[in-house]
């Protein structure tokens, strides 16, 4: 008997874990795979660093920042290298590079004159009223226009969401914009309010540590050691008396007083499956269409292209294979022995889930043609390696915030039951560590306030 189970060694299951063992709980976490982690996965290459999911965090997530301190990585820290000065869009075929600053848009040629005007009137839209939930594309048609939204923002969800504005829910995605909107009837006029009181550009608050974000996974699985049991796949959760039995296969069955389920979206839902009929459909209704992760090392002297951003986007509209791109070894220092430079294509996501199903030889050509067109990238790789994510990242479509709802809400219906993960508060790192400390707070609460000794208690004693 364990006071929580956590099924699933990500990030997310991980975090919620650490929290709870650091309150006092008796946890086991339970990982399908030999290594814990989940997606965030750095791999060192010859002298590269590979990362083959996340490779930065963002610095605004307060919950990132207090981990990294606690677990003491913040001698690893590394920010973005100064050699990001841009941020670069495909247009007609080639680089257009953007400055970092708000009106960056305004101010390059990227978009026609007519769309820059546009842009510009977006103060004069009215507010929306009431009305059914938008997509991102409806908003931002609505206030920007049309181009901007396919030349920009279209390629900006590909590249946080591996999604498409035209399926993707505002509320889910852009919360905040939707408040901003109400609040200052304009977004321009907000971001103008935002900057002169000094807010900075996204761009600029990226961080990893020296070995690549897979360190704050391996710190958190140090710090959790035997609590953790990899190679065991959860195969069902039945209620039981006291909390739950979760079967585990040959592993055998777990017994816990809470469980938390911090899998991909299609794994809980079968786990939810006889225990919570609502959750489960919530999350079978997530998809995550697959992504791949192409990464290049070529000589500094084979890459014609300065490389002096975090990479580029690619409006669909383009036509081309490529969703985006990093240029990994301007973004931190350390990703590619001295002369050599470094590049990581993505391909896939709901865009064109089936590019993500090729197999690897086709990826690493498709990713050199790709690179040879737009950053003249030419001659053998030093290194070419492949990631598949059958599962990329989940999509947050229209009704989402309905089903992220009932899924945070399962401990509602079922006492000890909880649902993490990166479908339900946003995909990134950030996001997943900020729900996780929620999640642990919420089952130390339930835990605490059962009536049952706990082992937070005996550790108190
Ligand atoms: C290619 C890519 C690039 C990304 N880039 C960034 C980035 O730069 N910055 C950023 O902030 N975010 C990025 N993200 C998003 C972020 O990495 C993820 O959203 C986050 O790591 C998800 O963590 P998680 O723990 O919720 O899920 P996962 O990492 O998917 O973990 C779920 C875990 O559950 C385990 N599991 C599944 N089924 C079972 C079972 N039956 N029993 C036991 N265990 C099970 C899995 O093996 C897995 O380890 C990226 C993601 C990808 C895929």
């Amino acid at each position: 008997m364990v006071d929580v189970a956590v099924i699933g060694g990500g990030i997310s299951g991980l975090a919620t874990a650490y929290d709870l063992k650091l309150r006092g709980h008796r946890v086991v976490v339970l990982e399908r795979q030999t290594h814990a982690g989940g997606n965030a996965v750095s791999e060192r290459l010859d002298g590269f660093l590979m990362e083959h999911g996340p490779s930065t965090v963002n610095a605004a997530s307060a919950a990132a920042g207090a981990l990294s301190l606690q677990l003491g990585l913040d001698g690893q820290r590394c920010d973005l290298g100064n050699g990001v000065r841009r941020r670069y869009l495909v247009g007609a075929g080639r680089l257009s590079g953007i400055p970092i600053h708000p009106l960056g848009f305004l101010v390059s040629d990227y978009l026609s004159p007519r769309a820059r005007l546009r842009l510009l009137a977006e103060w004069a839209i009215p507010r929306k009223k009431g009305g059914n939930e938008e997509t991102v594309a409806e908003f931002s048609v609505r206030r920007f226009g049309s181009e901007f939204t396919d030349r920009v923002i279209d390629p900006l969800l590909a590249g946080l969401y591996a999604g498409k504005a035209s399926t993707l829910s505002m509320a889910a995605v852009f919360p905040r914009l939707i408040d901003l909107e109400r609040e200052y009837g304009s977004i321009s006029l907000a971001m103008l309010c935002r900057h002169r009181r000094g807010a900075k550009m996204p761009g600029s608050r990226l961080f990893s540590w020296r070995h690549g974000i897979g360190t704050l996974p391996a710190a958190m699985a140090r710090r959790l050691g035997e609590s953790i049991r990899t190679g065991v796949a959860v195969r069902r959760i039945r209620r039981a008396a006291g909390g739950f039995r979760v079967d585990a296969g040959a592993a055998g069955d777990f017994h816990a007083r809470a469980v938390v389920i911090a899998t991909q979206p299609h794994v809980a839902a079968h786990l939810l499956d006889g225990v919570d009929e609502a959750a489960a459909a919530a999350a079978g209704g997530i998809e995550a269409p697959p992504l791949a992760v192409v990464f290049l090392g070529f000589r500094r002297e084979q890459v014609e292209h300065p490389l002096d951003g975090l990479g580029f986007l690619t409006p669909e509209s383009e036509g081309r294979s490529l969703s985006g791109a990093q240029f990994c070894s301007t973004m931190f220092g350390g990703r590619a022995p001295v002369g050599f430079v470094s590049v990581a294509g993505y391909f896939g996501g709901a865009r064109a889930p089936h590019l993500a199903r090729l197999p690897a030889a086709d990826l690493i050509d498709l990713a050199r043609s790709e690179f040879r067109d737009l950053i003249g990238a030419r001659g053998d790789p030093a290194v070419a390696r492949v990631r598949h994510w059958p599962m990329g990242l989940p999509q947050y479509r229209i009704g989402h915030p309905e089903r992220a709802a009932c899924l945070r809400n399962a401990g509602a219906r079922q006492p000890g039951l909880f649902v993490t993960g990166n479908y339900l508060d946003g995909p990134s790192v950030g996001a997943c560590l900020g729900l996780a400390r929620e999640t642990a707070a919420a089952v130390h609460g339930v835990i605490a306030g059962s009536g049952v000794t706990t082992s937070a208690e005996n550790v108190a004693v």
